[in-house]
């Protein structure tokens, strides 16, 4: 256990290739042990700030993948807990992983396929959609267990799943949103704007 920071603590983490996990949500992707399926630092602190979490609230993270939403959110409060839902064991197990890495110990991972796995759980204060948002049933399971002035967040990227939110949208309401991400990368000797496909974002509050 390290105390409040100083330059010395600061000089040992660095020469121990330790990462300082700051106050704020978007940590850097590489914080995450992942296959390929994260939602990215810049998606994830739009996504946590739509979420909008206080003090001591539950969230329900549908898709869990790596974990990196709802670890965020557990990271921004001690009282701050997670339900994780997620149907590939590998990956419940890699979220796992990050989880205890990035000291938090409030993620409590449930491998099942949603929404059967949603039957019983305690009623979520937010929810995120983040995989699984197309199957018939997890959204209304979702929207019936969500406590009221709650909010719920899903992304997309599929022109499925963007069908699904254009309805859903046009039933609730909400705020529909588009975020589009570029990163500069090498090419060659040189470098450009790798872009990353858009995410297509909807919030609504019950
Ligand atoms: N937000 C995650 C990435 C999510 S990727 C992160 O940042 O790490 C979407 C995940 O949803 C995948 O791991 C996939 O296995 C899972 N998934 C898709 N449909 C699901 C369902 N019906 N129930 C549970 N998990 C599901």
């Amino acid at each position: 256990e390290i105390g409040p920071l100083n330059t010395v603590a600061i000089e040992v983490l660095a020469e121990r290739d330790a990462r300082i996990v700051t106050l704020a949500p978007g940590l850097p992707d590489a914080f995450f042990e992942n296959d390929g399926q994260l939602t990215k630092a810049e998606i994830r602190a739009l996504t946590l700030a739509a979420l909008a979490p206080k003090a001591g609230e539950l969230l329900w993270d549908i898709g869990l993948g790596a974990g990196s939403v709802g670890i965020e959110w557990c990271l921004r409060h001690p009282r701050n807990r997670c339900i994780g839902i997620e149907e590939r064991p590998e990956r419940a197990e890699r979220a796992r992983r990050n989880a205890l890495d990035l000291g938090t110990a409030t993620l409590d991972i449930r491998i099942g396929r949603a929404p059967d796995a949603l039957v019983d759980l305690p009623a979520p204060d937010a929810i995120f959609i983040g995989g699984g948002a197309s199957e018939a049933g997890v959204f209304d399971a979702a929207w019936a267990a969500l406590k009221p002035g709650g909010r719920l967040v899903v992304n997309g990227v599929t022109l499925e799943t963007e069908t699904l939110l254009g309805n859903l949208y046009a039933r609730h309401g909400g705020t529909m949103r588009r975020l589009a991400v570029s990163r500069l990368e090498p090419v060659g000797g040189m470098h450009g704007w790798r872009a990353a496909m858009p995410v297509m974002q909807w919030m609504v509050v019950k």
